[in-house]
C-alpha cells in the first residue's frame, strides 16, 4: 500500500479564500497593518540577540499612502523586509505563515507579541484589488525582489532596486461595480476611519500624508489645501497603561473617541488580570440607558481585542443580559481564534473571562 500526499487545487483554493472568509472587504487593511507590525517586531526581537543591531523605536513605522490619479494604495513598512526565498515560500504557500514559524524559533514572550499566525492574512488584499505587488529589501540582504501577481493565475518574482530595508505592498484597486464600490479605499478619510477602527493599537506609528484646509495668508476669507504627515493611530492602548496615572478624564475620553455613548460615564472599572487567565479590561457604566434600550435593535456586547486589534464589535458571550447596559471593551493575548480573525472558536477562555468580569461588576 502506497501512502500518497492529498492534492489541492490551489487556484480554486486561493479563490475561495479570498471570497469567503471575511465578512467584510475592509479588514484587508488590517490584515496588511498587522504583517507591517509583525515585521517591525520581528526586528525588535533580533536585537535582542544580536548585538550589532539597535532597535531605536523612532525609525520604525508603516505608512499608507492611497494614489487616486493611478488607483493604487500603497502600505509601507520599515520591518524586516523578505528574501526572495522568504517572498516565495510565504506569500506562494498559502497557510504559510513566515510569523508563526518565527514565533516557534524565537523566545517572544514580553508584550511584543507577534500577530500572525495563520498565513492567510495576506491573501485578503485580493478582496479589493486586482494586481498586488510587494517589493521587499530582507535585513542583511542587498538586493531587493519584487513579488507579484493577480491572485489566482499565480506569481512572478524578479530582481528590483529598492534602497532601504522594509516591505512596500502596492494594491491595484478595482474598478466599482455595479453592486460594489472599491473607490472608498482610496479616500483619505476613510482609510483614516479603518485603521483607527482596527488598528488604533498597533505599537507603531501608521501615517497618512493627511490635505485640510487652512485660511490662506494674507486673505480673510480664502481658504488653501495644505499636506502635512500624521499619525493616525494611538498607538499606546490606554488599559495597558498604569491605572495610576491615568485620570477620570482619561477614561472619559477614551469613552467618548469609542464612541460608547453621547454621556460622561457614571463610573469606569478597570481591570488587570494575569493569572491562569489574562486579560485587561475597561468598563463604563453609562449614565444614560442606549437610545434604543428597550428596542429589538439593541444588541449588548463589549469591544474585543486580541493583542491590541479588534475582533469583535460587540461580543456578546462577555456580558450576562442583566449588564447588559454595561459599555467596554476586554483584550487578551490568549483567545483562540478562527482564521478570519472574527470570530472566535467555542472558547474556554472566553467563558473564564465572561465569568470573572461578572463578578467584578457586582462588586
Ligand atoms: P500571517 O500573518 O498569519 O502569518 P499572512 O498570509 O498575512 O499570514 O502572511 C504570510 C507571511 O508572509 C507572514 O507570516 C510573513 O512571514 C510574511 N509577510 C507578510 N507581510 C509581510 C511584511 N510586510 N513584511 C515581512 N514579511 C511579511
Amino acid at each position: 500500500m502506497s501512502k500518497k500526499e492529498f492534492k489541492a487545487e490551489s487556484k480554486r483554493l486561493l479563490e475561495m479564500m479570498i471570497n469567503s472568509i471575511y465578512s467584510q472587504k475592509e479588514v484587508f487593511l488590517r490584515e496588511l497593518l498587522s504583517n507591517s507590525s509583525d515585521a517591525i517586531d520581528k526586528i525588535y526581537y533580533k536585537a535582542l540577540t544580536d548585538d550589532s543591531l539597535h532597535f531605536n523605536k523612532e525609525s520604525y513605522y508603516i505608512k499608507v499612502t492611497p494614489d487616486k490619479t493611478n488607483r493604487t494604495l500603497t502600505i509601507t513598512d520599515t520591518g524586516i523586509g523578505m528574501t526572495q526565498e522568504e517572498l516565495e515560500s510565504s506569500l506562494g504557500t498559502i497557510a504559510r505563515s513566515g510569523s508563526l514559524a518565527f514565533k516557534n524559533e524565537n523566545e517572544t514572550k514580553d508584550g511584543h507579541t507577534i500577530i500572525g499566525q495563520f498565513g492567510v492574512g495576506f491573501y485578503a488584499a485580493f478582496m479589493v484589488a486586482d494586481v498586488v505587488t510587494v517589493i521587499s529589501k530582507a535585513l542583511g540582504s542587498d538586493k531587493a525582489y519584487k513579488w507579484e501577481s493577480t491572485g489566482a493565475d499565480g506569481y512572478t518574482i524578479e530582481p528590483c532596486e529598492k534602497e532601504t530595508v522594509g516591505t512596500q505592498i502596492i494594491l491595484k484597486i478595482k474598478e466599482n461595480t455595479e453592486d460594489e464600490t472599491y473607490d472608498e479605499y482610496l479616500e483619505e478619510y476613510r482609510l483614516k476611519e479603518i485603521i483607527k477602527k482596527y488598528s488604533d493599537f498597533i505599537r507603531y506609528p501608521i501615517k497618512m500624508d493627511i490635505t485640510e484646509k487652512r485660511p490662506k495668508e494674507g486673505s480673510d476669507n480664502e481658504l488653501e489645501d495644505y499636506t502635512e504627515e500624521q499619525v493616525i493611530n494611538s498607538m499606546i492602548p490606554i488599559w495597558k497603561k498604569n491605572r495610576n496615572e491615568l485620570t477620570s478624564e482619561d477614561y472619559e475620553q477614551f469613552y467618548s473617541e469609542k464612541r460608547y455613548g453621547f454621556d460622561k460615564p457614571l463610573t469606569h472599572l478597570h481591570i488587570n488580570v494575569d493569572g491562569t487567565i489574562r486579560y485587561n479590561a475597561i468598563l463604563f457604566i453609562p449614565e444614560n440607558s442606549p437610545f434604543d434600550y428597550y428596542s429589538k435593535e439593541f444588541e449588548k456586547g463589549l469591544e474585543l481585542y486580541s493583542n491590541g486589534v479588534l475582533i469583535m464589535n460587540k461580543c456578546a458571550d462577555l456580558l450576562p443580559d442583566y449588564f447588559s447596559f454595561v459599555k467596554g471593551m476586554v483584550d487578551s493575548e490568549d483567545l483562540s481564534l478562527n482564521i478570519s480573525r472574527e470570530i472566535l472558536q467555542q472558547d474556554r477562555q472566553l467563558q473564564l473571562i465572561a465569568k470573572n468580569i461578572g463578578k467584578k461588576i457586582k462588586k
